[in-house]
């Protein structure tokens, strides 16, 4: 089969998108637009298409250093280090307003440069960037310290104070890169951190306009810097500089061990979001329909290239069957195309290495004995497409089973009447602890299980994302917790004042 190809008739603001994506762009850099100090370039595809999309400047590490020092300046200018906080928070909601107002324009340029069906980008990616941003400006105001009781002879007047970590290099992944890199910018800035953001050179369109946004809405002068660039170099560059106070990742967790090890010359603190391998167990008692659509979701939806998508469903053997081939049903009559396309569900994936790796995986597994319940389909291109996938007869040993596979492909697995223990033994067996979901109406098995399950957040009948609830990973998903108060004081460092009186 073709992938879908109906020209986009009437996508909102698709030639404004198309305009900025021809560029030129820059580095920004101490709140001025700065061609690379080494004048290279690169250039992006669009994923449904492979055609090329736009000529991107290539940061090398003399510009790392000059944006470390930009931001460096602005954590010690009187403009943003002495800003108030309730100044900061106006400034975000600023920004978050700015985003609304070019959300058409938001969401064309990430459909172009991810290829995502443009309805997530309008009505999920951007307002869920838009969310993050005023979620953190409300905390600006309210990142106290505590005053502490001592307990040695004298009086004592003891208090903590919560300050800005400092310099901060964030770096995002091209799977969802504007809500991304709002939801790394949002907190720091609202700590009153200096901020240098590095989006995957994949993705860098959204980012961009996001910096032209603050230019717009007048952060001081080096608050935020853009880098735009390559991992092996941009991003090494950042993580090894002694200037930088932090670094936070969302990405592989290869390259978050990398990270790790440039880190540690001068200490940085880390934040880490990486890998996952997300559990789905469907429960004897679950809603079945709801689990079937549900389970769906978590692995078809952003092609599965989502850390947290559901690739591996338990079905508990009594609906095991019909788990299982309601979810091929889904998966087969998924529309996958052109993200402007209005039928498209399912747009292509980022690369065609990585749809490569995607069909890598799958072969891998079949050649070990797994069975294709839905997914052995052709999807020609241009473009990099893969059609939703469903697996059984997997091992726990297998590649397919125990990697973390980033596209649309799901094993799934039954389990008898065992009890709670080894359902969360199986759920557990894993190098990762991202997510798990629960599909139950047993009320005391789903906080049982709950407890059991080594994953930073447990989903139980469904669940998105929010600002205000913390995530990240168990084991080797990552370091650290983002959104909620854990998520903006990972910007802080804890001062304690102790003042004899
Ligand atoms: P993915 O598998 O999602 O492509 P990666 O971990 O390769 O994830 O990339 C995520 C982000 O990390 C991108 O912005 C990429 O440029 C950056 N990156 C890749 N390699 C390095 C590195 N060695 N040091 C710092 N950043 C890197």
């Amino acid at each position: 089969m073709n992938a879908t190809t109906t020209a986009p008739d009437a996508v909102p603001a698709l030639e404004d998108a198309r305009r900025f994506a021809a560029g030129p762009h820059r580095l920004f850099i101490g709140g001025a637009w700065a061609d690379p100090r080494e004048g290279e370039t690169f250039a992006t595809q669009d994923p449904a298409t492979g055609e090329n999309l736009a000529d991107i400047a290539s940061a090398s590490a003399a510009d790392a250093d000059l944006a470390v020092k930009a931001a460096r300046k602005a954590m010690e200018s009187a403009e943003w280090a002495d800003m108030k906080p309730n100044a900061r928070a106006l400034l975000l909601y600023r920004l978050a307003d700015a985003l609304e107002r070019n959300a058409d324009e938001l969401a064309a340029l990430e459909t172009l440069d991810n290829g995502m069906p443009v309805r997530d980008a309008r009505y999920f990616h951007i307002p869920y960037a838009i969310d993050q941003l005023r979620y953190f400006a409300g905390w600006a105001t309210k990142l106290n310290g505590e005053s502490i009781a001592l307990s040695g002879p004298g009086t004592w007047h003891a208090y903590t104070l919560k300050e800005p970590v400092g310099v901060v290099a964030q770096i995002v992944p091209w799977n969802a890169p504007i809500a991304m890199a709002c939801a790394k910018i949002a907190p720091a800035l609202a700590a009153g951190c200096a901020v240098i953001l590095k989006p995957a050179e994949e993705t860098p369109l959204t980012a961009l306009k996001l910096a032209h946004l603050i230019e717009e809405v007048g952060f001081p002068a080096g608050a935020f810097n853009l880098l735009t660039g390559f991992g092996e170099t941009a991003g090494a560059a950042l993580t090894e500089h002694p200037g930088v106070d932090k670094v936070t990742f969302t990405g592989s967790t290869e390259v978050g061990r990398l990270i790790i090890k440039a880190a540690a010359g001068n200490f940085k603190r880390v934040t880490l979001e990486l890998g996952g391998k997300t559990p789905v167990i469907v429960l004897p008692d679950a809603d079945v329909p709801q689990a079937i659509e549900g389970a769906a979701r978590s692995i078809f939806g952003n092609a599965g290239q989502v850390c947290n998508a559901g690739s591996r469903l338990f079905v508990h053997k009594r609906h095991f069957d019909e788990v299982v081939e309601g979810v091929s049903r889904i998966a087969d009559a998924m529309k996958v195309g052109a993200g402007f396309d209005p039928e498209t569900q399912m747009g292509p994936v980022i690369s065609d290495t990585q749809r490569n790796r995607i069909l890598g995986y799958v072969s891998g597994g079949v050649d070990a004995g797994a069975t294709i319940r839905a997914g052995a389909r052709d999807i020609s291109g241009p473009g990099s497409f893969v059609a939703p996938t469903v697996l059984t007869d997997t091992q726990a040993e297998m590649a397919v089973r125990r990697e973390e596979i980033f596209g649309p492909v799901l094993c799934a697995m039954s389990f008898g009447d065992d009890d709670l223990e080894a359902l969360a033994a199986q759920a557990n067996a894993s190098d990762y602890g991202l997510g798990a979901v629960l599909w139950t109406n047993n009320l005391s098995a789903a906080h049982r299980l709950a407890r059991k399950l080594k994953a930073g957040t447990v989903r139980v009948n469904g669940g998105g994302l929010d600002p205000a609830l913390p995530f990240g990973g168990f084991k080797q998903s990552g370091w650290g917790r983002e959104n909620g108060r854990e998520g903006i004081e990972a910007y802080t460092e804890t001062k304690s004042v102790a003042m004899a009186i």
